[in-house]
């Protein structure tokens, strides 16, 4: 009688943990696809530079609030993201 009361608390355990290992996945999975639709790398007003990363709206680059922003631009070849010489730091 025991052994099968601990056969089931075993096995509501594992479904448990599978349970909580599924809703994980699927959270972190939504949180990767929403990071993605963050535009600001491919923005000609994001800067490539960790000091100032847009300079027209620098508080939400790269954040979700940056999704819906009216001021993205899309990339052209002579903007600052796209620069790949490094700059001196003096
Ligand atoms: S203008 Fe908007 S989309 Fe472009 S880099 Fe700045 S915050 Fe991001």
């Amino acid at each position: 009688m025991l052994a099968i009361f601990f056969m089931c608390l075993w096995v509501s355990m594992l479904i448990a943990f599978a349970c909580t290992t599924l809703v994980a996945l699927k959270e972190g999975t939504s949180q990767v696809k929403r990071m993605h639709q963050i535009p600001c790398h491919n923005c000609d007003f994001f800067t490539n530079d960790h000091r100032l990363k847009c300079t027209l709206n620098p508080i939400i680059a790269c954040t979700e609030n940056a999704i819906c922003c009216r001021d993205f631009e899309p990339k052209t070849a002579n903007c600052n993201a796209s620069q790949k010489i490094r700059r001196k730091l003096c």
